[in-house]
């Protein structure tokens, strides 16, 4: 294998994801994994909108839009009644897109095919050593890698961050539960929907079944049973919960895959250590409450890509920012779900914190905030300048012909003069899709950023001034 510029360990969707970024660059990478092939098991179920703003802003995701089993136009806060308001946020995408993980790593994976680039799977990381040129990766069964950089996107018990000795502060798990895919034979009567975590836990137990269609349920419970289990999830296991919870009215007829998960919450105090760099689960684990996970993740992917590229390419030296924008994003996306936690807890002073929580929850602005931080779609980057938009999400406009989604395909930075829309005249959008500078007067003269020479420069009189939610299929035409 030739020595690639950039060594990805773990191909999961935030590894996929870099990948694509890279390669649309056209930097040289290896994409390793341990697994011999894709497991086809999905722990998370859909994309959260700005994860879908960012897929879509380089094409990835209109092939999967023809697939998602379901949009929830609404997210939730720790299960409360309240809903989460996404069409509260400028998006083409006001909802979750109901599509399993493991589609999504499938269609990343063809995507990287189209390109040449193939996983290398049954390499299995063991060794790690960086010196001033690069780092040398080595693998059970002797295989070598030298790369320029590695990025470790190779999950919550990361190789790359051990053999790196990158800290992992935070706490362990205080319960532990199961996640199982399953047929069953459902008596139970009503309509089938999708259902929020039981807030009502019953003797310590708590379940959630939903249906992912083709008669497969997603069943998410804990109770005394399951505490202190490290093995492997049986189908006894689930068949007992489930009589337990429901009676005869929901009987196991076969248990698809399980896993275990708790609700330990860890962070990495770098996401930089010299060559190496840390992406998704590697770099933070917390409870899945909200469905935040796999987004962080491929928010993390999407913020490094053009970065790394940058700095290959050009020689611009923005890789120290990946840490400094990203490690806030994932503390405040670990302090939500600790938070959904206690307010979760079946406790009468608990339910006092409910009720008042429930109250904010209805003031426009509190809802918008809340929604923000659960979608990704409130994420602000610390950005030098004075206007409102910088550092803020560019909203994915329709220009008359075209969309700033549509120009930021090509992963480069754009300077946008918008004619007529009120929140300003010129932007120099990035290629993750933040503002780095804005201004309102049309005739403000364009500053020099490292790493935006190459930017496309587009003009439009057209109506700038609105964000079609992607139900109308507005760009399916383009
Ligand atoms: C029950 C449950 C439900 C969830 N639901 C959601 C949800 O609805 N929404 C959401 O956003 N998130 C959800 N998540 C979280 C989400 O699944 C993870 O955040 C996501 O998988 C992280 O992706 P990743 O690519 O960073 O890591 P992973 O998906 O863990 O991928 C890591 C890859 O690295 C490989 N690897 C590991 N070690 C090595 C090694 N030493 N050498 C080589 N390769 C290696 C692995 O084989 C794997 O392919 C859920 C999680 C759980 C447990």
């Amino acid at each position: 294998m030739k020595n690639p510029d950039v060594l990805i360990v773990g191909a999961g969707p935030t590894g996929l994801l870099l990948a694509a970024e890279l390669t649309l660059a056209g930097v040289p990478i290896i994409v390793v994994d341990q697994a011999l092939r894709r497991s086809g098991q999905s722990k998370a179920l859909t994309i959260q909108p700005r994860s879908a703003e960012i897929l879509h802003s380089r094409g990835l995701l209109e092939q999967l839009l023809d697939e998602v089993v379901e949009r929830l136009p609404a997210g939730h806060f720790a299960g409360l009644e309240v809903p989460l308001e996404y069409a509260s946020w400028e998006t083409r995408f006001p909802c979750q897109l109901g599509i399993p993980q493991a589609r999504i790593e499938e269609h990343l994976e063809q995507h990287l095919a189209t390109y040449g680039v193939q996983v290398a799977r049954g390499l299995t990381l063991t060794g790690l050593t960086q010196d001033d040129d690069g780092v040398l990766a080595e693998f059970d069964g002797g295989t070598t890698i030298r790369a320029g950089w590695v990025v470790g996107c190779d999950g919550g018990r990361s190789a790359v961050r051990k053999l790196s000795e990158i800290a992992f502060p935070g706490r362990d798990g205080r319960f532990s539960a199961v996640v199982a895919d399953v047929v069953v034979a459902d008596n139970r009567p009503g309509p089938r929907g999708w259902e929020l975590p039981s807030l009502v836990p019953r003797e310590g137990a708590v379940m959630s079944i939903l249906p992912l269609g083709d008669g497969v349920y997603r069943a998410l419970f804990t109770g005394p049973d399951q505490q202190g289990l490290t093995g492997e999830v049986t189908f006894d296991e689930v068949a007992r919960a489930l009589t337990g919870w429901y009676g005869d009215e929901v009987v196991l007829q076969e248990l698809r895959w399980g896993s275990r998960f708790t609700d330990a919450v860890r962070q990495a105090a770098q996401y930089r250590k010299g060559r190496v760099f840390l992406a998704g689960d590697a770099a933070h684990i917390h409870s899945p409450t909200g469905g935040q996970g796999m987004n962080l993740g491929l928010q993390d992917a999407f913020n490094l890509g053009w970065k790394l590229a940058a700095y290959l390419k050009d020689g611009v030296d923005l890789l120290d920012s990946y840490h400094a924008e990203r490690h806030p994003v994932g503390a405040a996306v670990l302090a939500n779900t600790r938070a959904q936690g206690v307010l979760m807890v079946p406790d009468d002073d608990v339910a006092c914190l409910r009720e008042i929580f429930v109250e904010l929850m209805q003031l426009p602005s509190a809802n918008k905030w809340l929604t923000g931080l659960v979608s990704g779609l409130g994420v602000r980057y610390e950005l030098p300048g004075e206007h409102a938009l910088t550092g803020q999400r560019m909203p994915d406009l329709d220009l008359g012909t075209t969309s700033v989604a549509d120009l930021l395909r090509a992963g480069r930075h754009l300077r946008l003069e918008l004619s007529d829309w009120a929140e300003a005249a010129r932007v120099v959008v990035r290629p993750d899709g933040y503002v780095l500078w804005a201004a309102d007067e049309p005739a403000a003269e364009w500053p020099e950023f490292a790493g935006a020479g190459q930017a496309l420069t587009v003009r439009s009189k057209a109506s700038a001034a609105a964000v079609t939610p992607d139900s109308e299929r507005s760009f399916a035409a383009r």
